[in-house]
């Protein structure tokens, strides 16, 4: 077993560099923590504890890019002037400034002295006005930000979300959806995913045969994600598996899933047959889904049901996960072993589903076969695969198909060619 990072690097190296500056103690940390995932620089209140521009990978909606902290750019001394001097080429080299002010403070000389260096460096920047959850406190309100020249200003807590998530829409704006490449290596690249307690530590560390101790904790020592190589699967963003979230709904949790699904194939969805069917499962299969990865289920812990209980509970499985009724569903016991080899081979096939590719001449075939079996809507004039992970299909026609017939056209695609445990999707090309 080995740890894997490298496609991640050469990966991360296109991304969008977005760089948080601003004084110390405006929030920095905070909010780079809150959009990363992970304590990765010590929060305090001690001026210049943040030294050193790392990128760490952060996604909104399915979209990549970069982020970093510069650290405090306070004044005095000499730590402060090296500080003045990192900032001013990290600027230079990010593609978009996020100048934070304290909302608490309004505009102080080095807030002013930040924006000129960003305009001098002729940087687009978006001013970020942290803290107005103290809004008693508030010596300023957002508005009178504008003062220091940029269009866009976004009045966030960086400690409770608030505003988060209209900042990150803005990041992320104009940077197209990531399709990464199938990655080199001839294994099955698997992100385990699903609620706390499910079992998703037990499968990993049952597929490895032994436990894995991932995660130090010491703030900032931590991987940012580690991966897991196995003899037939790398299990991505294992450090993500081993952190426990105290609110499963939280933005943590969701970020992490997702972006361990950006490096992910195929997503392993872990349901607790002593829960059942949570709607943060649902929640979770649509995210791979989103994501189109390929979608296997683990229903985890059957060893305590007995033989009645079991089939209520795959009935139950089966009708609350209807939508996705393609999705090979695989019960286990990560405690017992029972249908774990099972596993392993349904996740590699899901491999070969998810890189399926069809020639034209055959989507063709079948299209014609289909509209004369039962004549489309509309006049359709082309149909082929245009790429995989997942699966799409390109639809030239004259007007929008309606659902009915693309699942039936979906149906007939996995009848003839299996398209294990993939999404499919359709484009469709309207009007001609
Ligand atoms: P940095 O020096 O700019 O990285 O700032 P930190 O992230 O270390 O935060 C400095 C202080 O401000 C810490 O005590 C944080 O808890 C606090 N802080 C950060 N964000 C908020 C916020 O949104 N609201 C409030 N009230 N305090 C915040
Ligand atoms: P995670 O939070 O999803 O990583 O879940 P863990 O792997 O830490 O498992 C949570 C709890 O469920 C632990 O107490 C495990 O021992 C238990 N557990 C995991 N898999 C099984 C299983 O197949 N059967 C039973 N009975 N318990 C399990």
């Amino acid at each position: 077993m080995e740890t894997t990072g490298a496609a991640k690097k050469r990966f991360a190296k296109e991304l969008k560099k977005v760089l948080i500056v601003g004084r110390t103690n405006v929030g920095k940390s905070t909010l780079f923590n809150r959009i990363v995932g992970k304590p990765l620089s010590i929060t305090s209140d001690v001026p210049g504890t943040t030294r050193d521009v790392i990128y760490k990978p952060a996604e909104w909606g399915g979209r990549m890019f970069l982020l970093a902290d510069s650290g405090g750019a306070g004044a005095g001394d000499k730590l402060a002037n090296y500080v003045w001097d990192r900032v001013r080429k990290a600027i230079k080299e990010a593609d978009l400034i996020l100048l934070m002010v304290d909302v608490k403070s309004g505009i102080l000389p080095l807030d002013e002295e930040l924006a000129r260096m960003i305009k001098k460096a002729g940087k687009k920047a978006y001013v970020v006005v942290n803290k107005i959850d103290a809004t008693s406190k508030a010596v300023a309100t957002p508005e009178e930000f504008f003062r220091l020249g940029f269009e866009d200003i976004f009045p966030i807590s960086a400690a409770h979300g608030w505003g988060v998530g209209d900042l990150l829409d803005a990041i992320v704006e104009d940077i197209p959806p990531e399709s990464i490449k199938r990655f080199k290596k001839d294994k099955v690249r698997v992100a385990i995913l699903g609620r706390p307690n499910a079992g998703k530590s037990s499968i990993l560390n049952y597929f490895a045969g032994k436990p894995i101790a991932i995660v130090s904790p010491t703030a900032g020592t931590t991987r940012d994600a580690v991966d897991v190589e196995l003899d037939d699967m790398i299990v991505v963003d294992t450090a993500g598996i081993t952190r426990r979230f105290k609110d499963d709904l939280s933005y943590y949790s969701y970020v992490r899933s997702k972006r361990s699904l950006r490096y992910a194939e195929v997503g392993l969805v872990v349901i607790d047959a002593e829960v059942g069917v949570h709607h943060l499962d649902k929640k979770i299969v649509s995210m791979v889904i989103n994501e189109g990865r390929g979608l296997v289920i683990a229903m985890n812990k059957i060893d305590v049901l007995n033989k009645k209980e079991k089939r209520a509970f795959f009935a139950h499985v089966e009708e609350e996960l209807k939508s996705v009724w393609w999705a090979p569903k695989v019960p286990v016991s990560a405690l017992t072993g029972e249908g774990m080899d099972y596993l392993r081979s349904v996740l590699k096939g899901a491999r070969s589903g998810i890189f399926k590719r069809i020639s034209k001449r055959d989507a063709r075939r079948l299209m014609e076969e289909l509209a004369s079996r039962n004549l489309p809507p509309t006049k359709i004039y082309d149909f082929y695969q245009i790429r995989n992970l997942p699966p799409t299909f390109l639809i030239k026609a004259k007007a929008k198909l309606p659902d009915f017939y693309l699942r039936y056209i979906e149906n007939a695609l996995r009848e003839r060619w299996g398209f294990f445990a993939a999404p499919i999707r359709f484009i469709t090309e309207a009007p001609y």
